[in-house]
């Protein structure tokens, strides 16, 4: 277990293997030819550290203690770099809400370097709220606490859950305030500043291919390719670092193709909607990348998206994030085309990501349901179905499937108490008559039959569903509750939240306040339930 910083073993290939930007200006500009541009983080006022993941820090191959030292304060704020560490801001492009947006880049992002652990792993640092970048465009290069906060707790969160996520290891407010103007209408309000150190193997993104193909680079293109996959898809690589064929980007591309269907099946499970799928936040790895306006579902509907900005056509809505995750790789196939020269191989590993999703969705739906083995006939029905009642009425999504688990399967059961067992996921009971009772009681007459039919006593059943229902999840107003403390100087909740969020499939006694639905109040209340890309 390293003591200090400078016992981790750095290798910085990014900065090493790609080209970097030949000018040393820190202004927003255009950059050509180039992977990343040099730029040292801002140093910050009055630096602390609010959280961290003790997970993250054991994964570094970093003693528990090391979190306590004034290094670890500093380097994690922005305030110091070590020697072995080379910062730089990432160059790439994006589709924003489905139109070519040209460069962005790391504007407000700033990696320190990449540490391989004894164990041979891969991590790069990278603080998020760092100050600003050649990238910066008309922007701070800061972040705000809200939503420093926010990432911080949900990568986390989505770690726990066995979601693909980039993971968080320390946040730290700067002492510095930032002006955010949060719901765009010329009231902008003076926030604290916060940094956010970020932990993933790499922060490649489909945008980083997209530039230099818009840009008709085709060196760049290619010597990117070339390092993800010669560092990140060794099983690809097989030992080269280069002279890759047209046949190998096309592997490459169906595994990250695979990759993002995966990732995008269990935030359906989970109930977690992104909020802003555009493709600079797309991870060549599949991990979910770039907390912003994301949310969890509370009453289940597909419709919802927690983005203000994308309030008019909800393209990044709940139920639209499978179909969008096939739009975002159709272009990393078009940004990787010039790689392979032929259409036909990068349109056939398409099929890759719709082939994952049509495969593992389904099987992933039945075992919310209980259904020990998936059966194409039947249970496709069976799915459907409840997806078309949840929404009539207003139903807890998370509290829904974590009932249903203790619904009885047994035939001597009444329509009156299966209903009874899921009451507590209505958020108006007094909604529960009519067509909302007799449909729900049927499907689950026809849901009983079906998980009966297994043999698997109602406790083995309920043990396995429990296992890919969770009872926690970061409820939107449950990270409003943590912020609006911790903006008040007291991070306690944040802690407390991080706690029961790492465990979320377990039942926690002590702790059931925060399996609780949205309470009414934070219906409409900012931050709770709508969140705008002001962060
Ligand atoms: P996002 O929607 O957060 O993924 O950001 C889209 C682009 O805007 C990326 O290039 C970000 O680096 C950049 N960006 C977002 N917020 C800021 C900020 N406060 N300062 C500078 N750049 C930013
Ligand atoms: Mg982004």
């Amino acid at each position: 277990m390293a003591l200090t910083l400078e016992d981790l073993t750095f290798d910085n290939r990014f900065t090493e293997d790609l080209p970097g930007d030949p000018m040393d200006l820190n202004r927003p500009r255009q950059v050509h030819h180039a992977a990343y541009s040099r730029v040292a983080p801002t140093p910050t006022s009055s630096p602390r550290l609010l959280a961290h993941s003790a997970e993250v820090l054991a994964d570094l191959g970093l003693s528990p203690k090391v979190f306590e030292t004034d290094e670890f304060l500093r380097v994690f704020s922005g305030n110091a770099t070590i020697d072995a560490m080379e910062p730089y801001a990432a160059c790439y492009g994006g589709h924003q809400f489905g139109n070519w947006a040209g460069q962005l880049g790391d504007g407000r992002a700033i990696a320190l370097g990449e540490i391989v652990t004894d164990a041979d792993v891969r991590h790069t640092l990278q603080l998020k709220g760092a100050g600003p970048t050649p990238y910066s465009r008309t922007a701070d290069g800061l972040a705000v606490l809200r939503s420093s906060a926010r990432e911080f707790l949900c990568s986390e969160a989505m770690f726990h859950l066995g979601v693909p996520t980039t993971r968080a290891l320390s946040l730290a407010t700067t002492g510095d305030h930032v002006m955010r103007d949060m719901f765009y209408d010329g009231n902008p309000e003076r926030e604290q500043g916060a940094v956010v150190c970020r932990v993933a193997p790499s922060f490649i993104r489909f945008g980083n291919f997209e530039l230099p193909m818009s840009r008709d680079d085709g060196d760049l293109l290619r010597a990117l390719a070339d390092h993800t996959i010669s560092l990140h898809f060794p099983n690809i690589a097989d030992g080269r670092t280069t002279g890759f064929t047209a046949d190998d980007y096309v592997t490459w591309f169906a595994e990250v193709a695979r990759r993002t269907a995966d990732m995008i099946v269990h935030w359906q499970r989970v109930g977690f909607v992104h909020g802003v799928m555009n493709t600079d936040n797309m991870s060549i790895h599949g991990l979910t990348i770039d907390y912003g306006p994301y949310g969890w579902l509370e009453d289940y509907d597909p419709g919802w998206t927690p983005n203000t900005t994308d309030r008019q056509f909800k393209r990044y809505r709940f139920g639209a994030q499978p179909h969008i995750g096939q739009w975002n790789i159709t272009q990393l196939a078009n940004a990787i085309y010039p790689l392979v020269g032929d259409i036909e191989p990068l349109q056939e590993a398409l099929t890759a990501y719709v082939d994952v999703f049509n495969h593992d969705w389904p099987r992933m739906m039945a075992a919310k349901l209980g259904i020990a083995e998936f059966d194409e006939a039947r249970d496709p029905d069976l799915i459907h179905d409840l997806l078309e009642h949840l929404p009539t009425i207003e139903t807890d999504m998370t509290v829904f499937f974590r009932c249903l688990a203790d619904v009885s399967t047994s035939t001597d059961a009444s329509d009156d108490e299966r209903l009874a067992a899921l009451a507590d996921a209505d958020y108006d009971p007094g909604q529960r008559t009519g067509d909302a009772r007799e449909l729900l009681a049927a499907w689950l007459r026809d849901w009983a039959s079906r998980v009966g039919e297994a043999g698997r006593s109602d406790v083995d059943r309920a043990a396995a569903m429990n296992a890919v229902n969770p009872k926690f999840v970061l409820r939107n107003y449950l990270a409003q509750l943590a912020i609006d403390e911790a903006d008040k100087g007291d991070p306690a909740l944040i802690g407390e939240l991080l706690d029961v969020l790492r465990r979320p499939y377990d039942e926690q006694p002590d702790k059931e306040r925060f399996a609780e639905k949205r309470p009414e109040w934070a219906r409409v209340r900012p931050g709770c339930s709508m969140l705008s890309c002001s962060s």
